[in-house]
């Protein structure tokens, strides 16, 4: 399939690439492409940024069929631009899809739009350190029809947001609190899909959060509330004496590929690194005893963020004496300097789009 191209008639203003926030601008073009039974995905076309008009009957907006994903590019120091194992983000794209009985796409046709995309935004790409492009695919459901079933017809879109740097004013650790009163996913639900139902069912307990003062919830499992799952939108990682601990993917955490990356360098740099079930109490325990190293959450955004103070019944614990360990610290520097180039990519991850 070829992608056709239709350039806006007038450019926005490129931003000021030290001044970036998070997800408030986007850029001149979109890549759409639609699906029906009868010719399946077609129309692939790259062209101006726009609102969908959509008939207020349109099932996502009831029903809430939909799937996205998230990648960033960067640009390096000799102004290329590359990605972070994106093969990666459109393969969990057909698992989200697969469970949300949307259409499957040729995840290779898929990367080649994207980066074709990128390459008519180009200028885009911010070049201020820590900023990058981020890269929003997601997949709605289209027919106008009010009645629970899946939907015939959907839209594929990208859109792509220049951001600043997640750290503007450094590593900043978050203070965490344990829910027991919510749960994020169950195992057989949609919990390792990226499907925006999950995002809203996680606000209530994210807004009691805040009013406590509390920046994340970090979720225990949906049948015995007692094995910790994620942090917010988040993986999360624990360091116990010499062991790096992450939950085992059980089927209601998302396979991330931050969490996927830590685990890989780990394992190159020869750290005891399990992946396996691991109970509040035994972090509790581990840090009674003086065992409890460190505790961070891995995710795209962000790639690490430190964990500083957890909050669980009425105790109250601080992590690292509220600093950045040195073993979040390590794996930030490692996997920013494979994705902005500054070291060389041993393990395979990086494609580069051609500009
Ligand atoms: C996207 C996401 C992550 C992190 O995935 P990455 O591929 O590392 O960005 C973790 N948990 C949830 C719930 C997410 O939506």
């Amino acid at each position: 399939m070829k992608v056709e191209v239709i350039k806006a008639d007038r450019l926005k203003p490129l931003p000021d690439s030290s001044s970036l926030g998070f997800g408030t601008i986007f850029t001149d073009h979109m890549f759409n492409m639609d699906y029906s039974p009868e010719k399946g995905w077609h129309n692939p076309r790259i062209e101006p940024y726009a609102p969908i008009m959509m008939d207020p009957a349109t099932m996502v907006l009831h029903y809430g069929q939909a799937v996205f994903e998230g990648l960033k590019a960067y640009r390096t120091k000799k102004g290329s631009i590359q990605l972070f194992r994106p093969g990666e983000n459109f393969k969990r794209l057909n698992r989200s899809c697969r469970l949300l009985c949307i259409p499957e796409l040729d995840e290779y046709f898929l990367l080649d739009a994207l980066k074709q995309l990128i390459a008519v935004e180009k200028n885009w790409v911010p070049a201020a350190p820590e900023t990058s492009l981020y890269i929003r695919p997601t997949i709605i459901a289209m027919d106008p029809f009010l009645g629970v079933r899946a939907s015939n017809t959907y839209r594929f879109y990208i859109i792509l947001s220049p951001v600043g740097a997640y750290y503007a004013a450094g590593f900043n650790p978050v203070k965490i609190l344990v829910t027991k009163e919510h749960v994020r996913a169950v195992r057989g639900g949609v919990g390792e899909a990226k499907t925006p139902g999950n995002y809203a069912a996680s606000l209530y307990a994210g807004t009691s959060a805040h009013k406590l003062g509390y920046t994340q919830v970090l979720w225990l499992d949906g049948i015995e509330q007692k094995y910790i799952e994620e942090v917010g939108a988040m993986n999360i990682f624990f360091v116990i004496d010499d062991e790096i601990i992450t939950p085992v993917l059980n089927g209601s955490i998302l396979h991330g590929i931050t969490r996927d990356s830590v685990i890989a360098l780990a394992r190159e740099w020869k750290y005891k690194m399990s992946e396996r079930r691991i109970s509040i109490d035994e972090v509790m325990d581990a840090h009674k005893s003086g065992k409890l190293k460190e505790i961070f959450g891995s995710g795209t955004a962000a790639v690490i963020s430190p964990v500083g103070e957890l909050k669980y019944g009425d105790k109250v614990i601080a992590v690292s004496d509220g600093k950045v360990g040195p073993m979040a610290g390590k794996f930030f520097k490692a996997l920013t300097d494979i994705q902005y180039g500054r070291e060389k990519d041993t393990m395979g991850w990086i494609e580069e789009v051609n500009i």
